[in-house]
């Protein structure tokens, strides 16, 4: 295992005078002017390159758009990027950035100083705001272990938000002993392979009861209920979010203290894989799975826990003592009956050992394995359908 960078986003609320709002609201205009010039200079040329844009743009942004030389090759960065990702994606047209969308700060443009207080480079020199720290970004913030990288200034209902980026090696993983597998399901958003599930029925009754909220909204239409659908979006993914972060914590946590590799599903084509009722489908697709599965990530890597990524094929219709793979041994969502050696199991505790041993026979480590999961239970791949 090769030591991996691990990075972090530590978000803080501004305190600014006036002046300094007017004037970072006058660069963040020209920032993000001169970043749309130079996403659109990338994108007819065909320029991918930064070095080779900076020697096409650097000088006309200067001129044109009043920037320092620093902010300049920060807007430039911020387009290569932009336009990268859009060609990557197969957009049809260029990225444009609004005028209060982020400004860009790199080591030489913003400052952090003592006492809270952060110094960013503007069209009229430097202004200092305050940021507003509560317990958890102290703690992020002198935490000196972590190297403190770029920021982003971002602007939201008039507020000012500094995003700061923290990177650090991660720990060299331990040689894991086994796995700990992982499904990510409708019943339980995760469930373990040794039988133990993480948020069903109290997440769910949340959502189902915001769902119903927000069906009532959508049909009233007014402007007042479209103010709240707004609202409650936000408050939405921040209940994932914490709900993510919490399931990922414990899983990271629970594999560490057994000193097993962690395995999931590749995610990768999680929605064409199941296939749902109906009614069934808001619950799986309308959580973030995605947003679950790389804090697992991240979380292992700091943690020094292997993560390994499978197929996820059959896994929740396989059986995990016999290997049997067949639609009907699923007969609903949450049971599994082995329809070959009667086995029973909770379904997405099943698929969890499906993943684990699907993880150790596809790596190095199952001929290590000393707890003797692997190879001899892993299932034959049979496609019965999809
Ligand atoms: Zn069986």
């Amino acid at each position: 295992m090769t030591q991996t960078l691990s990075t972090r986003t530590v978000c803080c609320k501004l305190s600014l005078d006036a002046d300094a709002v007017t004037a970072i609201r006058a660069t963040a205009e020209a920032f993000n002017a001169a970043a749309t010039y130079c996403a659109s200079v990338a994108w007819e040329e065909h320029i991918i390159n930064k070095n080779k844009l900076h020697h096409v743009v650097y000088g006309s942004t200067r001129v044109n758009y009043g920037l320092g030389a620093q902010l300049a090759c920060c807007a430039r960065d911020k387009a290569a990027e932009a336009v990268r990702a859009a060609r990557a994606k197969d957009h049809a047209t260029c990225p444009t950035f609004k005028p209060d969308s982020a400004i860009r700060y790199d080591a030489r443009t913003y400052r952090l100083m003592s006492l809270d207080r952060v110094s960013l480079n503007t069209l009229t020199g430097r202004v200092v705001g305050h940021m507003v720290l509560g317990a958890f970004q102290r703690r992020y913030l002198y935490d000196t272990s972590w190297k403190v990288g770029g920021a982003e200034l971002v602007q939201r209902d008039g507020q000012f938000y500094l995003h700061m980026t923290q990177t650090k090696a991660s720990p060299k993983p331990d040689e894991p002993t086994g796995f700990l597998g992982v499904d990510l399901g409708i019943v339980n958003l995760a469930a373990d392979s040794e039988g133990e599930t993480y948020s069903g029925a109290d997440v769910q009754r949340v959502r189902e009861r915001r769902f119903q909220h927000r069906q009532r909204l959508q049909t009233a239409n007014t402007r007042r209920a479209r103010w709240r659908l707004r609202k409650n979006a936000r408050k939405e993914s921040r209940f994932q979010r914490d709900v993510n972060h919490c399931i990922s914590k414990a899983l990271v946590q629970k594999a560490r203290t057994a000193r097993k590799a962690l395995a999931v599903e590749d995610l990768t084509k999680i929605r064409e894989r199941v296939t749902v009722r109906r009614a069934q489908r808001r619950a799986r697709h309308s959580w973030a799975f995605r947003q679950l599965r790389s804090f697992l990530a991240y979380k292992a890597a700091q943690a020094g826990v292997v993560l390994v990524a499978v197929d996820p094929r059959n896994t929740s219709r396989t059986c995990a003592v016999c290997g049997y793979c067949e639609k009907a041994n699923r007969p609903d969502r949450s049971h599994f009956r082995c329809l070959s050696c009667g086995h029973t199991a909770a379904a997405d505790t099943n698929a969890a050992v499906n993943i684990a041993s699907r993880a150790a026979s596809q790596t190095a480590y199952c001929a290590a394995s000393p707890s003797g999961e692997g190879a001899s239970t892993s299932p034959p791949v049979l496609a019965v359908g999809i």
